[in-house]
């Protein structure tokens, strides 16, 4: 069976859904964009630029975003305007006319690939997506299973312990999706490894789920900001053992010292993908395409080391359908593993399908 640890299913962006006011999905959307690698294009000057001014440049949190009309155009497209200029983002492919993916365009894209499951990952730059996330899993049984979200800047709150505990025993929701990156809110004053965010681990722990890490990282250093949240991880981790987890995105080659047929891992990253409950998403379309071309002979390089030195039964293979599509065909998001002949039938199948469900507890 093979399952896809990392897919998205969410109604047009921008619209109400959920708790939470549309204005707070696009402030995450204004923020998840302050650095993209997929540039801005300015429609009055036909640049391109990769420093848009959507926020003061001192100020990566909250209180440096600047009111610049951010919004959803059309044809997977972002927009503001600065200052009469107008810019865009191609965030989603163009074929997305309307910003939104459904459940059943999920499924004809599994379909067509031949994926048998996919995990669904809310986060807040899709919406307020529990109880969408949920019905969606309602639907299709058989072919989804879906992670909760929280307000992880507040998840040392009662309100959102409980929010947590409610998506998993009522709505069927079965991890927690943690992105570090929603700290902005608090202008990355908070420290989500402190022991004031213990109770929410600890309920973690009850509900006997794995969490699913967004360390990706921002703000105005974000390799320094990427390993102070690895290093936090990997203390966290060790204190909470009994805790699985998935790195989602796991490897930011190009952050690490690398040419096209070498990379060099750093020490802390081994040692925190050496912590006994850590799994690593292999998810390296999306972390290559900015500078290699496919079937990127580099994949080989890394996947053959991190094989050699954790073994078969901790990577995980996810796409990221639908931003994914931007770089390859969701095909091709798999088929780039066939070039890796070191793995065997038996590896191959842990990588696509049976270390997800392990993780996950799927029977
Ligand atoms: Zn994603």
């Amino acid at each position: 069976m093979i399952i896809d640890i990392h897919t998205h299913t969410f109604p047009p962006l921008g619209s109400m859904c959920g708790e939470d006011p549309p204005e707070l999905q696009m402030r995450f959307l204004q923020h998840h964009l302050y650095f993209h690698h997929q540039g801005w294009y300015c429609e009055q000057t036909k640049q391109i630029t990769l420093e848009p001014s959507l926020y003061d440049s001192d100020k990566p949190g909250i209180n440096g975003m600047r009111d610049v009309d951010f919004r959803v155009g059309g044809f997977g497209r972002l927009m503001y305007t600065d200052n009469g200029e107008n810019f865009w983002i191609q965030w989603l492919p163009p074929s997305f006319r309307e910003l939104e993916c459904t459940p059943e365009l999920l499924l004809a894209n599994m379909d067509y690939v031949g994926i048998d499951f996919a995990v669904l990952c809310p986060t807040h730059i899709y919406g307020e997506l529990n109880e969408y996330t949920s019905n969606c899993v309602r639907s299709y049984p058989y072919r989804f299973v879906g992670i909760a979200a929280i307000r992880e800047w507040r998840g040392f709150e009662g309100d959102e312990i409980a929010r947590l505990t409610r998506a998993v025993e009522e709505m069927g929701l079965i991890g927690l999706h943690f992105a570090t990156e929603a700290f902005f809110m608090v202008d990355y004053l908070e420290d989500w490894s402190s022991k004031r965010f213990d109770p929410l681990w600890k309920e973690v722990e009850r509900l006997n789920i794995p969490v699913f890490w967004d360390i990706f990282s921002w703000g105005n250093d974000p390799w320094a900001q990427w390993k102070l949240e690895a290093k936090r991880l990997s203390d966290w981790a060790n204190r909470f053992s009994q805790i699985p987890s998935l790195i989602t995105h796991g490897l930011p080659i190009l952050r690490w010292e690398h040419s096209a047929d070498h990379v060099v891992i750093p020490d802390f990253i081994w040692e925190l993908y050496r912590r006994p409950n850590i799994y690593v998403e292999v998810m390296l379309p999306g972390q290559l395409g900015q500078e290699y071309e496919y079937p990127y002979p580099i994949a080989k390089t890394i996947l053959y080391e991190l094989h050699q030195e954790l073994g078969p039964h901790k990577l995980v293979w996810g796409s990221d359908l639908p931003t994914i599509e931007r770089m390859v065909t969701y095909r091709q998001s798999l088929e780039y593993l066939k070039y890796c002949d070191f793995l065997n039938e038996e590896d191959y199948g842990l990588l696509t399908g049976g270390n997800a469900k392990r993780l996950l507890k799927l029977s």
